[in-house]
């Protein structure tokens, strides 16, 4: 089986950078990784919010990206998620604790755990690290990454407006940072539109142009895509709201990808 957890220290080994988990790295990701790029290239972690595996396939045809990303040479497992919302999950994503070790369980929590991400980790260690998330996730790491980019928050279906910055600022700095090893960040509208019950096709639509977008400046630099989601969608017909902390019952695709442009025509197009 595989867990949300096992993703900081696969980073964390790849990089060679010290990190305490009870989780071990995952052998298959580092073996792709090193095949690909023996010295370590630049590591994109994208979260998809709400991205579970009934979407994953559900959503197949519009989110063509991310399983061609599969088909054409990468990996795709099958995680089990370590709770069912999403700033403990994030945490976990990044600290490769439970929740219960990390405490990080609500958005006050953030800035206040000593228990430091695989982000604050690579920086220590000299490796330069970004991240590009919700303003209010982003202002404990200002003054501790060399790139983090906080954007506002937005009501509604503005959340389409929210994750398209999202996307620029993530590709700014894989096409900017010369230096830097590793950048994460969160796409929140198909979670948006499933808390609604709103289009989730378009959602995912949406969705699949920004990773398309990301996986092409991942490309140009030659460097490692990975995206997952963080924990089943709170669909309102699904009934899977849980308490908060409670544990995941989900699971979520984590893509592992070497992207080399994967659709060039539709590259061609966007110009
Ligand atoms: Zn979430």
């Amino acid at each position: 089986m595989t867990s949300l957890l096992q993703i900081a220290p696969t980073i964390a080994s790849y990089f060679g950078v010290h990190l305490v988990s009870p989780a071990h790295p995952i052998e298959q990701i580092l073996k792709f990784a090193y095949s690909h790029y023996p010295v370590p290239h630049t590591v994109t972690l994208v979260v998809i919010d709400s991205l579970d595996l009934k979407l994953y396939y559900g959503l197949g045809n519009e989110l063509a990206t991310l399983h061609e990303l599969v088909e054409q040479g990468g990996l795709l497992f099958e995680c089990d998620t370590v709770s069912n919302h999403t700033t403990p999950a994030i945490a976990s994503i990044l600290t490769g604790l439970e929740p219960e070790s990390h405490g990080i369980l609500t958005s006050d929590d953030v800035g206040k755990s000593k228990i430091k991400s695989i982000l604050e980790l690579m920086e220590e260690e000299g490796k330069q690290a970004g991240a590009v998330i919700e303003r209010k996730g982003a202002e404990p790491l200002i003054g501790k990454l060399s790139y983090v980019y906080g954007v506002k928050d937005r009501e509604g279906m503005d959340i389409i407006e929210y994750d398209k910055i999202i996307k620029e600022h993530t590709i700014s700095i894989l096409r900017n940072g010369e230096s830097v090893q590793m950048v994460f960040s969160h796409i929140r509208t198909i979670d948006r539109f499933a808390h609604r019950g709103w289009d989730l096709h378009l959602a995912a639509t949406v969705t699949d142009r920004n990773v398309s977008e990301v996986a092409d400046a991942v490309a140009a630099r030659e460097g490692l895509l990975l995206i997952c989601g963080d924990h089943q969608a709170h669909l309102r017909n699904r009934g899977s709201r849980g308490d908060r902390g409670s544990r995941g019952v989900g699971r979520v695709p984590l893509i592992v990808a070497a992207p080399h442009d994967i659709n060039p025509v539709s590259t061609l197009n966007k110009k």
